[in-house]
């Protein structure tokens, strides 16, 4: 099959005017001028007209579990405080309310372009019950903190019903809800699983209170919910992050480029954690979720610094609970708006390239090139504007996309 269309960004390089991708089953075979790819390739023309053919985009932070949470919460005077609605939201939710919940964030992400999505989960056990309509990284979500000693039989549980899905991995909630030991356990799976890892780290003002000075809104919930807080009072929460995990495992694994761990957030650093990144050379890939952060008025999201130390930074949506949609397309535009010095070349990799390599899927995902994954979506483009400023402001629901070789 081959697709035309007044555009194509391939994401290597500039744009192909009057370009065309030549499809067999689920893989990209050919990607030039549509004149050249008509002579080079048999089958079926479909000329897309007056679009930008551009590689699916990948969410690569979210929590489909909370879409039905849309509108729900209304911001809260702080972090802890939005934890407590939440967790009363998801009191009154059965195991039905939330494969209702799944399934409709699966077709509002694909419905805005999403062809992959790195999703985390508190019910790995609804897995085998959805059929995921766009490539999925099911990562189980894992706290202990109401399960103290529980570690291990809480990750070996979660494998059980992960094993159900193609791709997976472990996502230890955060340092306030879960322990050492679980972040342990999953970094030893991971290990041997060659699977992938994330958390959430450095998210809140609260979170660097509770770690660093033993105090705040963060530090006083979890201490009354029985949080053994010993861990406080002493370091950022990037310092315990590091000093909980062995430091073999945060050098690059033996078969892969990039290290495991994908960290969401990353907002609350302090000049001792640049200190230790310049120092440690200890890189990893981070997901910034811009509509979130703006939601819960965090400080000022230190991409420029990131960027330079060379994190792999990757943008991604988050929960319902704390945004409007999923789209990727409104994301790019909120980063924009916040760092508008950045090229919306630079902003479009950060939904595309930069999370391929996030999944450790730089060879399959996140470009038109020859031998990747047929996951393809097409946006009105205007001829002879910039075609990544048009896509980064696209706004509305695709009309085309194909995933996996599928229309
Ligand atoms: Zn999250």
């Amino acid at each position: 099959m081959i697709i035309g269309a007044r555009t194509v960004v391939t994401m290597d390089g500039p744009p192909i005017q009057d370009g065309a991708v030549a499809v067999s089953a689920n893989r990209i075979v050919d990607v030039g001028k549509f004149d050249e790819i008509k002579a080079r390739n048999a089958g079926e023309v479909i000329d897309l007209g007056e679009q930008a053919l551009l590689p699916g985009l990948i969410n690569a932070h979210c929590h489909l579990d909370y879409t039905c949470l849309r509108g729900k919460i209304p911001p809260q005077k702080c972090f802890t405080d939005w934890i407590r609605a939440i967790n009363a939201e998801k009191a009154k939710l059965s195991p039905n309310d939330y494969l209702g919940s799944i399934n409709a964030g699966f077709a509002e992400a694909k419905r805005f372009g999403t062809t992959t999505i790195a999703n985390l989960t508190a019910f790995p056990d609804l897995i085998p019950q959805i059929h995921a309509p766009i490539r999925t990284w099911w990562f189980a979500e894992l706290i202990d903190v109401r399960a103290p000693g529980r570690a291990n039989e809480i990750v070996d549980l979660a494998i059980k019903s992960l094993k159900f899905a193609e791709n997976w991995g472990l996502a230890p909630h955060a340092l306030f809800t879960a322990s050492r030991n679980l972040y342990r356990r999953c970094q030893e799976i991971a290990q041997r699983e060659n699977v992938l890892l994330t958390t959430h780290l450095a998210e809140s003002g609260e979170e660097m209170q509770m770690c660093h000075d033993a105090s705040g809104p963060l530090y006083e919930f979890l201490k009354s919910i029985g949080r053994p807080m010993d861990d406080c009072g002493n370091e950022t929460p990037l310092h315990l992050f590091l000093g909980g995990i062995p430091s073999t495992s945060l050098r690059t694994s033996s078969d892969r480029a990039l290290p495991r761990w994908i960290l969401a957030h990353l907002n609350k650093l302090a000049e001792s954690d640049f200190e230790l990144l310049e120092k440690s050379k200890i890189r990893f890939h981070g997901v910034h979720s811009p509509r979130s952060h703006d939601y819960f008025k965090h400080s000022r999201f230190p991409f420029e610094r990131l960027r330079a130390l060379g994190f792999n930074i990757c943008l991604g949506t988050d929960s319902l609970a704390s945004n409007e949609s999923l789209s990727l397309f409104a994301e790019m535009r909120a980063f924009q708006k916040n760092f508008p010095s950045v090229s919306p070349e630079e902003i479009l990799k950060m939904v595309t390239v930069n999370p391929s390599m996030g999944l450790h899927q730089e060879n399959m995902l996140g470009r038109i090139r020859p031998g990747f994954r047929a996951d393809l979506i097409a946006v009105q483009c205007n001829e002879g504007e910039n075609a990544f400023e048009q896509i980064v402001a696209f706004d509305g629901s695709i009309d085309w996309i194909m995933v996996n070789g599928k229309m």
